[in-house]
């Protein structure tokens, strides 16, 4: 059992809330902002009802060093405007400045800085799972994008707390993931693109049993064409998993599941430059970096029968132009089949890819893990979600 944020008593308490803010930045601009957004609701829920609130997150990968471009100041700043209040960016996120800054009663919202400019955050160390816990009276996790690292903010510190729970997000996120996994709304049908295949190796076993059809674009499409013997030519390809493309095909055949591979491509040269349409095989010379029209025309036919889709990995190179084509397409027909169709996308570059499209409003649920998603699909057991786990 895991006990929900609304059902905890949070008066008079100090809730120590930990999100997924890890948000890319670009000369200290924010460029996508949905994981904020998505915790937004959890954290007014626990303005409106706690004494006070400490929020803490990880950003990039500084190491266990204090990186100065890995601050959440930016963070901070958005977080502020978005809930037009004013919110602390602490120095550090343990601490004796640390902790007079949380128990300062003219401080409601305190950002702690970077977990992960101390090692220990990765380590899961005991410690400094303990100085973290001992800033707060309530644990809350809402970090739905890092349930799958077993780190000291994430899965050591909940033991430390009599009331812990999930967020808002982590909840919605299990309830439509899981939803996913125990469909009996058929079709469901499966898009998976992107560039690797070795990715997405387990996500494709763990849904064969569950999917009436498999879409598969992108990168990692190449892998499976080789191992029907189509030609093609210089695109990505993992030489080593082409006989378990070939195995993964088979057992898909073996299970009635529709495994759709595109009949066609968008090609680049060796610049990506002077996109042409390829249909079958592709030159020697030419590169596959974007589904082609038929195959967008095909695939489109299939989601407009769905009743569930689930998404991950863009269908092409989507950040280079034109090869972004296919997985606009794809998203508009997404759309298009709101809010009968209910649809679930999946991992940072799908997600981007979509709101590119102008539609990230008709989708039921995008999704802010990347790595726990695709975890989870595989029926792992999360140690963000284990820790939260109590016996009732
Ligand atoms: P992944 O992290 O495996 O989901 O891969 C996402 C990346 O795959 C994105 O950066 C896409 O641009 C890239 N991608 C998708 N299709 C292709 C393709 N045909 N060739 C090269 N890269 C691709």
């Amino acid at each position: 059992m895991i006990r929900r944020v609304e059902d905890l008593d949070l008066r008079d308490k100090t809730v120590f809330l930990r999100v997924d803010f890890n948000v890319p930045i670009e000369q200290g601009r924010i460029t996508e902002t949905h994981r904020i957004e998505s915790a937004l609701p959890t954290i007014r829920l626990i303005l409106d009802r706690a004494k006070k609130l400490v929020v803490a997150s990880h950003l990039g990968r500084p190491d266990g060093k204090v990186v100065p471009k890995y601050s959440l100041r930016p963070v901070c700043d958005h977080l502020e405007q978005s809930l037009k209040r004013p919110v602390l960016l602490a120095p550090d996120c343990i601490g004796p400045e640390v902790e007079r800054m949380v128990q300062d009663p003219n401080q409601r919202v305190v950002l702690l800085e970077n977990l992960r400019f101390h090692k220990e955050e990765e380590k899961n160390d005991a410690a400094f799972s303990k100085a973290l816990a001992s800033l707060a009276d309530v644990y809350i996790d809402d970090a739905f994008g890092a349930a799958h690292r077993a780190h000291a903010s994430i899965s050591g510190m909940a033991a430390f707390f009599k009331q812990k729970g999930a967020g808002l997000l982590l909840h919605k996120e299990l309830d439509y993931l899981s939803r996913l996994l125990s469909t009996s709304e058929k079709p469901f049908v499966t898009i998976l693109g992107g560039a690797k295949v070795s990715d997405k190796i387990g996500v494709i076993r763990n849904l064969l049993p569950k999917v009436t059809t498999l879409l598969i674009g992108g990168g990692m499409a190449y892998t499976f064409l080789k191992a029907k013997g189509i030609d093609i030519g210089k695109s990505l390809v993992e030489a080593n998993k082409v006989s378990l493309a070939k195995e993964l095909l088979a057992q898909a055949a073996e299970r009635g599941v529709s495994t759709l591979l595109p009949v066609d491509h968008l090609t680049g040269d060796s610049e990506r430059k002077n996109p042409t349409v390829c249909i079958g095989n592709i030159p020697a010379d030419r590169i596959g970096l974007d589904i082609g029209p038929q195959t967008v025309a095909q695939f489109s036919q299939e989601l407009k029968q769905a009743r569930m889709v689930l998404w991950n990995g863009p269908v092409g190179l989507f950040e280079v132009e034109p090869y972004s084509k296919g997985s606009q397409a794809l998203a508009q027909t997404l759309a298009a089949g709101y809010p009968d169709l209910v649809s679930v996308i999946a991992g940072g570059d799908t997600v981007a890819a979509v709101t590119a499209a102008g539609v990230a409003a008709k989708i039921t649920h995008l999704s802010t893990g990347g790595g726990a998603t695709l975890e989870f699909l595989e029926g792992k057991e999360l140690p963000g979600i284990k820790a939260l786990e109590e016996t009732p």
